[in-house]
């Protein structure tokens, strides 16, 4: 049993209140970006705005932080325990410093400005994001003199999304990694073998046989149907609604499949942590991965490392095949190059290993000038622009191939992006305990039952806990060490090197 602590026991009876609403709230959610009527999009941010002040009222309830307050003293409380108090207090004083108007008045924002994105991508049109987009950096600035910060309004923002790193940290972490990924980068593309481009890329396919792929691969991820489901998105996520019913979405372009696969895989391994997490921790604070950077180590783990293994790749060949049938024309040496070109890529999604991360510096960089008021928001664009020619030497010709890919911005998720190089880095860490546990990745892969082993490895590891231990104890925990950016780069080497040379 988890929870002896009688006071602890009461605080988490208490609390199956607020988290029914945040299930609620996260069905509706995951409503609002699949199948809702478009007009309804006002009306559901009303809604989702008062289900948030309801959740921020039971959440700062006298009685309840006394409780809290109280039980925090206890002796002999175990780790479980321990974080119940340790999420709960954060969450109270993050709440307790926002205003009610202003948590109604960002869900409404950002609800709209959801749409907004929507129909300024479909129309290329920045201008009709752009009020929406000014709007919302607004209030994020509002929003980090309300959470309060140490030395830059960022850190307040980034502590949303990972907790106890700052802008000092990605800036060192991004510093230390920028020549090393562009000196490799330069590095392939002298290799003897090296192609940027792929005849599989121009290949067309029909939605539907596409959907066959996806689900036969999933299949072989263990996908369970009865806890879980794959729909369509503009962009993909995945939405943790119940500890049995895990969704996750994706999208058909009806050329170059690698895109639909890879952003299936992706969101099916962020859905692998939330369905694994320990069923004794339902309906507790502890019910979720522990942070966005962690998240994103699970689901770029099952995208990249595995997904572009050559061992799954095998497996998943035959099948491909068999609905794809373009393939037929192809080896499966072409079919393994494809799903590991290394070039510079307008979309971040859609991005290599290696330059994936000067996406992610670019939106870290811009972030943090617009915060500091050293870019309006009108100039947003051509930063964009410019970055993207220093970084990574294309210049994109659409918005929509430009600043409105990401759905991030107009959901408010400002200090966001950089969990997930921080997340692919940790992908390098996983694998080196990984193999020291199991032995090497493709042997374990190519075993029958490889798939359940490495599921295996991480729910034991780091599912099951859910948010039981920050994301830097928990990196402690299962390498021994801490945040260690190396692992990361040697697998990028090792594969990349050898593959063109
Ligand atoms: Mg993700």
């Amino acid at each position: 049993m988890k929870f002896r602590n009688k006071l602890i026991r009461e605080i988490l009876e208490r609390y199956k209140t607020i988290d029914a609403i945040q299930r609620l709230s996260a069905l509706a959610a995951w409503d609002l970006n699949t199948y809702m009527p478009q007009k309804a999009a006002e009306d559901r941010g009303i809604i989702l705005g008062k289900a948030d002040v309801l959740i921020k009222k039971l959440m700062l309830d006298k009685e309840f932080a006394k409780l809290i307050n109280k039980a925090e003293k206890e002796k002999n409380l175990n780790d479980y325990e321990k974080a119940v108090i340790r999420i709960l207090k954060k969450r109270i004083r993050i709440l307790s410093k926002l205003p009610d108007k202003f948590i109604e008045e960002f869900n409404e924002t950002t609800n709209k400005a959801q749409i907004a994105w929507k129909n300024a991508k479909e129309n290329n049109n920045f201008k009709e994001f752009l009020p929406y987009l000014k709007k919302i950096f607004d209030l994020v600035k509002k929003q980090a003199e309300y959470l309060g910060y140490k030395e830059h309004p960022y850190d307040a923002l980034i502590d949303l999304y990972e907790e106890s790193w700052t802008t000092k940290d990605f800036e060192n972490f991004f510093n230390s990694i920028k020549d090393e990924l562009k000196k490799l980068f330069e590095e392939i593309k002298l290799s003897k073998n090296y192609i940027d481009k792929h005849p599989l890329e121009r290949e067309k396919y029909q939605k539907e046989d596409m959907e066959k792929v996806n689900f036969e691969v999933l299949k072989i991820l263990n996908f369970d149907q009865e806890r879980s489901r794959l729909d369509i998105a503009p962009h993909p996520f995945e939405e943790s609604i119940s500890l049995n019913d895990v969704r996750i979405t994706t999208w058909y372009h009806k050329k170059d499949f690698r895109r639909s696969l890879s952003a299936t895989i992706h969101e099916f391994g962020h859905s692998l942590y939330e369905l694994n997490i320990d069923p004794e921790l339902k309906f507790t604070p502890l019910q979720r991965g522990t942070s966005y950077g962690l998240h994103e180590s699970q689901s770029r783990f099952w995208e990249n490392i595995v997904g572009r293994n050559i061992a799954f790749l095998r497996k998943i060949w035959p099948l491909c095949k068999k609905h794809l049938l373009f393939l037929k024309k192809y080896k499966f040496k072409d079919f393994y190059i494809y799903f590991n070109l290394i070039r510079p890529e307008f979309i971040r999604v859609e991005s290599d290993e290696i330059t994936y991360h000067f996406h992610i510096i670019l939106r870290f960089e811009l972030e943090k000038m617009i915060l500091e008021n050293k870019v309006k928001i009108e100039e947003a664009p051509e930063y964009w622009n410019e970055f993207m020619k220093t970084y990574l030497g294309i210049k994109p010709k659409t918005y929509k191939e430009g600043i409105l890919q990401d759905i991030h911005w107009s959901m408010g998720a400002i200090g966001y992006f950089p969990t997930y190089s921080l997340g692919t880095f940790l992908t390098g860490m996983w694998l080196e305990s990984i193999e020291k546990d199991l032995g090497d990745l493709e042997t374990v892969l190519e075993k029958e039952k490889g798939i359940n082993i490495l599921q295996e490895w991480f729910k034991e590891n780091i599912h099951k806990f859910g948010s039981t231990y920050t994301s830097k104890d928990l990196i402690y925990k299962v390498c021994h060490k801490n945040f260690d950016t190396r692992p990361f780069i040697n697998y990028l080497k090792k594969k990349y090197l050898e593959l063109y040379k």
